[in-house]
């Protein structure tokens, strides 16, 4: 009778009787049941039978994917949390028309592997690899792209399959450039993405360089870096005074790209420096001499990890791989996005804020800010950098106590420079603030959105704030 393979948390399971219903288990009447809950469906059937409406699957349904988002957008404490990872086929790699067919739940890592078999790679860099195919398309999700790559890797998506709020299938193909407008990053309020075709390419490698600069340098130069062909990541650390700079290029003799060098490097950045940090924290009580350690702990991790080992990479080989989210790791991010044509002013205050609370709340973040440019990308309706480039920083830090209170302030900041939020990557953004920055594509989107779900079943509180 039990048909499916579905995990469940709470007493609930998924049972096959003649139509499908969601039945407590132990109890011979069918009652409506009470979230929260977590499914996992491994294929499309058991997806579509959560979905549909006579599943009785407490409400809301919230799609996810790794769970990577720092914010609400992916959880629902009320209803059913669908995690998409158990669908994690990669369906056909086209290596003539240069295109890969995935389902939602397969890891970008387990893509970028399978396509490097092939000689092949995704259209632009993307950090954290444990991150899904259908987040990344869902959410915003950009990395060190070089100018000609592109924008978000939802850009590069040319066909998508849908499970609609109502529980239809739903394809949209290539021809239907408005609909992929809408429903890349749409942050699964349009219906349950469980199937892409994104476009790739033959491997291609890039020279990567690395400056060591005081803010007020990198202030100078950031325009004529925003504005370049080149792709740029950085990494800033306001009370140490400095940026390190990754400065990424297509040559035409770039040399060979060591995923070796690639690996140690993400190694060093995302899994011992929060380590030694966190222990530092609980070793060392006073502050002053803690943070001078963390921070110089820091920058001798940039200057040999990434000035010395890497200087060649390729989109198939400069990926992190680490897959476990920054809060199961006790690591903590908020992420804005700020206009590039004001950035070398932003990027001053920005330290300035760093140091003013510090100096305030005692408060301070022991990981380096990181920073990307963004290309304007008007591939989707809700793209952050709809209207111009923008530069994302991303603070992030191991410390709990004083946490909440600090991405307050930071929020404040942010708006106050004139900081687009993401709704997935926005720690205490401000539902007026969205509604404003985003505004008439956000009337659109949310007509559409009332269209395709009535009855809200894919609605949670976070997101009825600005999307209802
Ligand atoms: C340490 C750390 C570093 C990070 N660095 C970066 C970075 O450098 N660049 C960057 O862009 N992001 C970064 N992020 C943010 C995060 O990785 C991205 O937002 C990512 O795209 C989310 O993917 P996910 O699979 O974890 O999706 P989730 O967080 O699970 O979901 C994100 C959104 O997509 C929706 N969604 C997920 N799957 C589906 C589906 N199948 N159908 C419909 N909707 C769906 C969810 O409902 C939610 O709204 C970082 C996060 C962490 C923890």
């Amino acid at each position: 009778m039990l048909a499916t393979n579905l995990k469940k948390t709470g007493s609930y399971r998924l049972e096959q009787t003649g139509t499908y219903h969601v039945r407590k288990v132990g109890n011979r009447r069918l009652k409506k049941p009470t979230g929260p809950i977590t499914l996992e469906p491994t294929n499309l059937n058991e997806l579509r039978r959560i979905v549909e409406p006579d599943a009785r699957t407490p409400l809301p349904i919230r799609p996810q994917g790794a769970g990577t988002a720092s914010t609400d957008c992916n959880t629902s404490d009320t209803g059913t949390t669908l995690k998409t990872t158990g669908l994690d086929r990669i369906i056909n790699v086209d290596t003539y028309n240069h295109t890969v067919t995935a389902e939602a739940g397969v890891r970008l890592e387990n893509l970028v592997r399978e396509l490097a078999e092939h000689g092949l790679e995704l259209v632009g860099g993307y950090d954290l690899q444990g991150r899904t195919v259908g987040g990344a398309i869902s959410a915003p999700c950009f990395g060190p792209c070089i100018g000609s790559d592109g924008g978000y890797f939802s850009s590069h998506v040319v066909a998508m399959k849908f499970i609609r709020p109502d529980g239809q299938l739903l394809r949209i193909v290539p021809e239907q450039k408005n609909l992929l407008g809408a429903f890349r990053t749409s942050f699964g309020m349009l219906g349950v993405l469980y199937e892409a075709t994104m476009r790739v390419r033959p491997i291609r490698t890039f020279t990567a360089s690395h400056r060591r600069v005081s803010i007020d340098k990198f202030s100078s130069a950031v325009d004529a870096l925003a504005n370049g062909d080149v792709g740029f990541k950085f990494y800033l650390m306001p009370y140490r005074d400095r940026v390190y700079l990754d400065l990424r290029r297509y040559d035409t003799d770039p040399g060979n790209a060591y995923k070796a060098a690639w690996k140690i490097k993400d190694w060093g950045e995302s899994t011992v420096l929060p380590h030694i940090f966190k222990s530092l924290n609980r070793v060392v009580p006073i502050q002053s001499v803690r943070y001078k350690l963390i921070d110089s702990i820091s920058e001798a991790t940039q200057g040999l990890v990434n000035s010395r080992l890497v200087n060649t990479g390729t989109n198939a080989a400069s990926q992190p791989n680490h897959h476990k989210y920054a809060g199961a790791r006790g690591c903590f991010y908020s992420t804005w996005c700020f206009p590039a044509a004001n950035f070398s002013m932003i990027v001053k205050a920005y330290r300035d804020f760093c140091e003013s609370t510090y100096a305030t709340s005692q408060y301070r973040c022991d990981m380096p800010a990181v920073g990307f440019r963004l290309c304007r990308d008007t591939s989707s309706l809700l793209s952050p950098s709809f209207d111009d480039s923008m530069i994302a920083i991303t603070t992030a830090s191991t410390q709990p106590a004083g946490w909440d209170d600090f991405v307050i302030d930071l929020a404040e900041f942010a708006e106050k420079w004139g900081g687009t939020p993401v709704i997935s990557q926005s720690r205490a953004l401000r539902a007026d603030h969205v509604i404003q920055t985003y505004s008439k594509r956000l009337d659109f989107f949310r007509r559409m959105r009332r269209q395709l779900d009535p009855e809200n079943r894919l609605l949670s509180p976070y997101l009825a704030q600005f999307c209802q």
